[in-house]
Order: structure tokens, then C-alpha cells, then sequence
């Protein structure tokens, strides 16, 4: 199963992608986190990211396409995978359907996590405090003016792939706003569905 985890940044896409990997045994592609990796290895192309990611800006859909289709021909995404973060412009949209079509796949469904934009400040400002309360480091651009920026950023360039899936016929909404394990199950029962067909 191929699928799209679409949200804005603080949905929770990254919370639900790893109990997918658990239950599902399909892998997690975070660009989010591969970028992330590539600055800590401090790579030429972690240099070239870093301040494009502190901004809260997009990264070019050439860099998105050259790490996706590398990391969808390993192994362990022969069963199928799950797209987090990874799509987040129209023209990754397009790119993704050509590498998946070039390797005779199909993209099953992509699922949108709706929230609320001021619930998700309130959630990023308790993350921040339980991580400094408990002595963990806090992300670079996890501070509230940033964050800002990257709901702008999804509202102007992740938002227009929801027609664009839509008209696909492959687009699926679930209620962002409940807990984790409400919001898992509205997963859950569309994953169902594919598994079963
Ligand atoms: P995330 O962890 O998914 O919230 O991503 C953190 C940051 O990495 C984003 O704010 C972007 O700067 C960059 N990034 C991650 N995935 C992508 C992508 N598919 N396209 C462009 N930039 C990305």
C-alpha cells in the first residue's frame, strides 16, 4: 500500500505515520526527517538545507525528487510506504506520480488530517515546554514564529494538492482534532479498505 499522509506542520501526520509503520509493517519516507539527517551528518546537501528549514521555507522540488526516488527503490518499500511530508507542493505531486508510474506503482490513497491553525500554536507551545521541561532539544524551527510561517507556507503551496488529489479521486479526510487514538482509528478504518480490496 502507497499512501500520502497530507496535513498541515503539527497535524500529528508524524505521530500516525509511526503506528502505521508498527501495525502495517510499511516504512515511514519523512523528508522532514532525511533533511534533518543530512544536516546533522553535515553533508553539502545538509549545508544547502539548513537555512532554508531554520527559515520554515520549502526546499526545491529537484532536492525532494532526487532523496524520494532514491529512498522508494530500497528494499524494504517493495510492500509499499508511507509519503510523510514528503508531497508538499503540486509539482512533487506530479513528480511522485512519474517515478511511481516509471516503477509500475500506484499511489492508493492520501489521507488529509484536517486541524485548526490556532490548536496547533497551542499544541507546538506545549511541546516545546514538556521538551525543555524534560531536557530535550528542541527542533530548530519549532519556535512559534516560525511555525507561523510554515502554516503559511502549506496554506499557499500543500494546500492546492487537496483539489489536485481530489480530482484524482484519491483524496481522504480524517478529523485531526481528536486524540491520537480517535484520529488512528478514522486511519485505520480507510486502511482497511485498501487492504481488503
Ligand atoms: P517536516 O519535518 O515535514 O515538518 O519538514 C521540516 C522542513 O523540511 C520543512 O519546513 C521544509 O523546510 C523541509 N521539507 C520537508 N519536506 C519537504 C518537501 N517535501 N518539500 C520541501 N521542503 C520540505
Amino acid at each position: 500500500m502507497i499512501l500520502i499522509l497530507l496535513g498541515p506542520p503539527g497535524a500529528g501526520k508524524g505521530t500516525q505515520a509511526e503506528r502505521i509503520v508498527r501495525t502495517r509493517g510499511i516504512p515511514q519516507l519523512s523528508t522532514g526527517d532525511m533533511l534533518r539527517a543530512a544536516i546533522a551528518s553535515g553533508s553539502s546537501l545538509g549545508k544547502k538545507v539548513q537555512a532554508i528549514m531554520d527559515r520554515g521555507d520549502l526546499v526545491s522540488d529537484d532536492i525532494i525528487e532526487d532523496i524520494v526516488s532514491a529512498r522508494i527503490k530500497e528494499p524494504d518499500c517493495k510492500r509499499g510506504f508511507i509519503l510523510d511530508g514528503a508531497v508538499r507542493t503540486v509539482g512533487q505531486a506530479k513528480m511522485i506520480d512519474r517515478v511511481l508510474k516509471k516503477h509500475k506503482r500506484e499511489l492508493d490513497v492520501v489521507i488529509e488530517i484536517e486541524v485548526d491553525e490556532e490548536e496547533l500554536v497551542n499544541r507546538l507551545r506545549k511541546r516545546i515546554a514538556d521538551a525543555k521541561a524534560a531536557g530535550r532539544p528542541v527542533r530548530a524551527d519549532d519556535n512559534e514564529e516560525t511555525f507561523r510561517k510554515r502554516q503559511a507556507v502549506y496554506r499557499e503551496q500543500t494546500a492546492p494538492l487537496i483539489p489536485y488529489y481530489r480530482k484524482q479521486g484519491k483524496l481522504r479526510k480524517v478529523d485531526g482534532m481528536g486524540s491520537v487514538e480517535e484520529v488512528a482509528s478514522e486511519i485505520d478504518a480507510i486502511l482497511d479498505e485498501f487492504a481488503a480490496a
